[in-house]
């Protein structure tokens, strides 16, 4: 292990379905660890596992990653010297590895049918230990290199024989490593079981691809989340066993993210109503769409940031961070090893936040596209950039953004005229009738004396400000809701203000 070499973190997803959250933070955390120490961020496709392939699921974590602005610097498509970076590409240099190891005595051919691993697992099935696996109790049972004979070995490659090349775990020996986050951590290799490196297709396994790779690709540091530690004494012994430790990567392996009920879960999501993906994924065998923070209306800015501190924190009371600011403060040895819970209320607030803390240009842009995308026709930016800091402190969600300014652009789809019916009268009917042709004389169209000329005529009537002001806005904006009525109605224009109060007014008559 050396620490001067040059910083090269990669994140190394199965295209296989959306990307978790917890995906996306270990891309923050590699994306971050990079930037900071000039390195290299790359992306790199595991997919080797052909029959997990799913059309569409590559090019959707590509999107994930831009919508997020943690572009790799070395992938599929940005390219690079250490090419290629899907796996099922580079298919052919994984072999010599495996067979090297079979060489020294450190991996073992393996030819046992599926019926014969089934009735292994039947006939070393115990109380104590349910489910056998292929390891150093059974090995020597089985039909691989380690039991038959030289020549029938021989006879059996030669053959074109079915089988896969296994890892030999040693028996009783410590395997440790120093993990970044969780000290020195240490694994009895008798408890874990003779993994599959190269598959009967030809194709090596994740744990003989990703030492191969890691250590092609020059990685010098390897993130990822916790559920990986279990894989990592089969990891280290390919490391130690092909590339005798050097330049073995630093491991780190982040916190798991809780939900409601344990590890966070994809139907955790659906269950309680809030995203786990970063964009919508479509599964394209069951036509299931699971939603996305994208889609749910949530900033790229706050969703980088909620998944920040999800595991970590700057030791101050600080908790809104832009990526700048993350790529300055992020600190290795300030990651938290236990597990960090996801509180959907809390994303929200930071999303909150982050609509108030954006450019107000800059939101305006955004806000067009989720109200475009709804078929509203919107006017110039500096309309919509007023409408919008109008409103903004009543949102939520980008998407919020719709309800609470579709009123300005067209009449109010739905009117909530059972909010004003019980208490209306012909006092009322008139009051409104005189403001209809005071307004249709005013010259002078801004908020301020559009709510003076209302109260004074309200005070001629003996009517409360108070009275008229609900029926005003439902006039208006079609329900109780929405920021200052007179806000609204300068916005609205004298045109338009006129013709929703006398609409109204014909509903209530
Ligand atoms: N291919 C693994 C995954 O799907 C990568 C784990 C690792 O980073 O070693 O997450």
């Amino acid at each position: 292990m050396t620490t001067d070499k040059k910083v090269r973190v990669r994140f190394a997803p199965s295209p296989t379905g959306g990307l978790h959250l917890g995906g996306v933070r270990t891309v923050l955390y590699n994306y971050l660890f990079a930037r900071q120490h000039g390195g290299d961020f790359i992306l790199r496709i595991e997919d080797t596992d052909q029959t997990r392939f799913v059309p569409g699921a590559e090019e959707y974590i590509f999107q994930c990653l831009a919508w997020a602005g943690l572009e790799p610097d070395e992938s599929v498509k940005q390219g690079g010297a250490y090419g290629p970076y899907r796996q099922s590409e580079r298919k052919e240099l994984y072999r010599a590895y495996a067979e090297q190891l079979v060489e020294k005595g450190q991996a073992y051919y393996a030819f046992d049918t599926p019926e014969e691993l089934e009735r292994m697992r039947q006939d070393f099935k115990t109380e104590q230990n349910p489910s056998p696996q292929y390891d150093h109790h059974v090995r020597d049972k089985m039909r691989n290199s380690l039991t038959l004979s030289e020549e029938e070995v021989d006879r059996l490659l030669r053959e074109n024989t079915r089988h896969v090349i296994r890892i030999k775990m040693p028996e009783n020996e410590t395997v440790g490593f120093t993990d970044m986050i969780r000290g020195d951590v240490s694994f009895n290799t008798s408890l874990v079981d003779d993994k599959v490196l190269l598959k009967a297709d030809g194709m090596p396994t994740y744990h003989l691809a990703v030492v191969v790779d890691d250590h092609l690709m020059k990685i010098s540091h390897a993130f990822r989340g916790e559920e990986w530690l279990p894989s990592a004494p089969v990891h280290i012994l390919l490391w130690k066993y092909l590339f005798g430790l050097e330049n073995m990567p630093q491991w780190a392996h982040f916190p798991l993210i809780l939900g409601p009920s344990g590890k966070l879960s994809k139907r955790d999501g659906a269950k309680y109503g809030f995203p786990v993906f970063a964009m919508n994924w479509t599964d394209p065998k069951t036509g299931e769409l699971t939603e996305g923070f994208k889609e749910k209306g949530f900033l790229p800015e706050a969703f980088i940031n909620l998944l920040a501190v999800l595991g970590w924190n700057d030791g101050t009371e600080q908790e809104l961070f832009s990526l700048e600011e993350l790529t300055g403060k992020f600190s290795m040895d300030r990651v938290h090893s236990s597990g960090a819970k996801f509180d959907y209320e809390k994303a929200k607030w930071y999303n909150h936040e982050w609509i108030k803390k954006l450019a107000p240009e800059e939101l305006t842009r955004r806000v067009r596209g989720v109200l475009e995308a709804k078929g509203l026709s919107v006017p110039d930016d500096r309309l919509l950039q007023h409408i919008v800091e109008l409103v903004k402190d009543r949102t939520t969600l980008l998407t919020d953004f719709y309800e609470q300014t579709a009123y300005f652009f067209r009449m109010p789809e739905h009117m909530d005229i059972t909010a004003i019916q019980p208490k209306w009268n012909e006092a009322k009917q008139l009051f409104f009738t005189e403001v209809i042709r005071n307004y249709e004389l005013n010259t002078d169209w801004n908020a301020e004396v559009l709510e003076n000329n209302f109260k004074e005529i309200a005070a001629a009537n003996q009517l409360k400000p108070g009275e008229v002001m609900l029926p005003l806005r439902i006039m208006l904006v079609g329900g109780k809701f929405g920021p200052h009525v007179f806000d609204i109605a300068a916005v609205l224009g004298k045109e338009e203000t006129i013709k929703r109060i006398q609409h109204t007014l014909g509903l209530l008559g």
